[in-house]
């Protein structure tokens, strides 16, 4: 697709193309390498590893570059577009924090070097430690876990040892309200615990009457995301951390919405005993297909000794103008290693950058225009889509994808988002909501770009009246039109590439 197609106006469907493979590109005789003459003795192969048959394409460089940046080009990204997917916190990310990634003392760096030669590397740990413990209100933190989902994983493991070591052992129940994100049952489900939904109630809080009926003494804790993936802060917030302390419980905080929250409120001082951040939301570094996320856990201090090991730490003060030596601690009950050696340690580079480079009123800033963008969107679009919660959003707001007088679903909105050059809002999440379009445009984009989403939304609710299958069958300008989702995923098919009679061959 050339940037002409692009541009290409809703109205003016695209003419449907076959997109070639690498193997139609091919032809015999071509070729995009020359090896220099041999400098050593030449040897003959192995006839055993030698394959009779094997089809590889033929093409000179040229082809092969142009043949992948034609498929880039199809791909929507944050840095081609406006990105508004509810609970992913797709902001844009800065490019120096790519540039820091890339520095060859951070880049090269292996983590089996002896510590004191990894110092900068470590002192840059130890300070986003500090730094996280700092912006959230805890006592501890590791930046080990993965993504947000293992950092779950890992604060379920520490709820679950920390009664384990009480002697504590009747606990098996992890309270989930409605509205949770799914990693929340799987990440307690893995670790055998029963998971007991709490229903949220009509303003989109946790049901108190719900959530003191449900707690006793087999309750390992509740997973709370707050504000939550209505875009909602949990006006009972206290309360709801109170009721399960007081059975004996812990307190779970889903940090993927700490957006919200910077340099305003603290999950730590609310009393969430542990949470993950995801440091590819809050802290821009690139996810989706950008890049592998990293999900650090923050326990308070009660938790401190089950963290996972390594923890990075000062090994020996720094005398006048020398800096401290940094090193590895092992906490005295900890979970064990939960990611080989220090998480995805790249990431931690760009996420200690874009920190470093906000500063304490930078951060609230963010997370101030944040709510702000959100709720400038949900004014513009309230009119036009229903919001089932009649309240000031956060970061984020959940619309209903219907239309008074259309059978149209929120899929064929989020389809038709696409010809308008928008990448389609999280759709059918949170499930309590009918047709749910969820919808965060982050800090980083300006009044126009919400204008002309907001604009879009509302001219596709006229096209859903008087053109329904302008949307049924949306979208029309993107290279492929719409998709089999569901055969997608259940028939996956990851050779199709290969040409057909290689195929047949096994
Ligand atoms: C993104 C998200 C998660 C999972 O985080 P990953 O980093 O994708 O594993 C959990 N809960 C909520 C509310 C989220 O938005």
């Amino acid at each position: 697709m050339s940037d002409q197609d692009r541009k290409r106006t809703p109205e003016m469907p695209a003419p449907k193309v076959v997109e070639p493979t690498i193997f139609d590109l091919s032809a015999p005789g071509r070729t995009g390498v020359t090896f220099p003459p041999p400098d050593v003795p030449t040897a003959p192969l192995p006839e055993a590893l030698l394959r009779a048959d094997l089809p590889l394409p033929e093409l000179a460089e040229v082809d092969v570059v142009r043949h992948y940046m034609r498929l880039s080009k199809f791909n929507y990204s944050i840095d081609g577009g406006f990105y508004p997917l509810g609970s992913c916190t797709m902001k844009y990310n800065p490019k120096i924090n790519e540039d820091m990634a890339r520095l060859p003392g951070f880049a090269h760096a292996h983590p089996l070097q002896p510590f004191e030669t990894v110092q900068g590397s470590l002192a840059l740990m130890y300070q986003l430690q500090e730094w996280l413990k700092e912006i959230a209100g805890f006592a501890a933190v590791t930046l080990q876990p993965a993504a947000g989902a293992h950092g779950e994983l890992t604060g379920v493991l520490i709820m679950r040892a920390y009664h384990g070591s009480r002697g504590d052992t009747k606990r098996v129940k992890m309270l989930i309200p409605d509205s949770a994100h799914g990693t929340n049952p799987a990440s307690s489900g893995v670790v055998g615990l029963e998971i007991l939904q709490i229903p949220s109630d009509e303003r989109g809080n946790v049901d108190l009457p719900a959530l003191k009926a449900a707690c006793d003494d087999t309750v390992v804790g509740l997973m709370l995301t707050n504000p939550n993936t209505l875009g909602l802060f949990d006006e009972n917030v206290e309360e709801v951390i109170k009721i399960v302390h007081d059975c004996g419980g812990l307190v779970y905080g889903d940090g993927a919405n700490l957006n919200a929250l910077l340099g305003i409120v603290r999950p730590g001082d609310l009393g969430i005993d542990v949470m993950h951040f995801n440091l590819h939301k809050t802290f821009a570094t690139p996810h989706g297909g950008g890049g592998p996320g990293s999900g650090p856990v923050g326990v308070a201090e009660h938790l401190v000794d089950f963290l996972p090991t390594p923890l990075i730490g000062v090994v020996e003060e720094g005398e006048g103008e020398m800096p401290p030596l940094f090193g590895y601690f092992t906490p005295a009950k900890t979970i064990g290693r939960l990611k080989a050696f220090h998480g995805h340690f790249g990431m931690l580079v760009r996420a200690y950058t874009y920190i470093a480079m906000h500063g304490p009123d930078g951060l609230r800033a963010i997370a101030e225009n944040a709510v702000l963008n959100a709720n400038y969107l949900q004014t513009l679009l309230r009119d036009t889509y229903h919001v089932p919660y009649e309240r000031i959003c956060m970061h984020e707001f959940v619309a209903e994808g219907r239309i008074e007088g259309s059978d149209v679903r929120a899929l064929d909105i989020a389809k038709r988002l696409m010809d308008y050059d928008f990448h389609p809002p999280t759709n059918y999440f949170p499930l309590i909501v009918h047709e749910a379009l969820m919808i965060e445009p982050t800090e980083t984009e300006n009044k126009g770009t919400l204008d002309a989403f907001a604009e879009a939304l509302i001219q596709i609710a006229a096209e859903a009246r008087d053109q329904p299958e302008l949307l049924h069958e949306a979208p029309h300008t993107t290279p492929f039109g719409r998709m089999d989702e569901v055969k997608a995923a259940r028939e996956l098919v990851l050779c199709c590439w290969l040409p057909e009679d290689y195929k047949e061959k096994g």
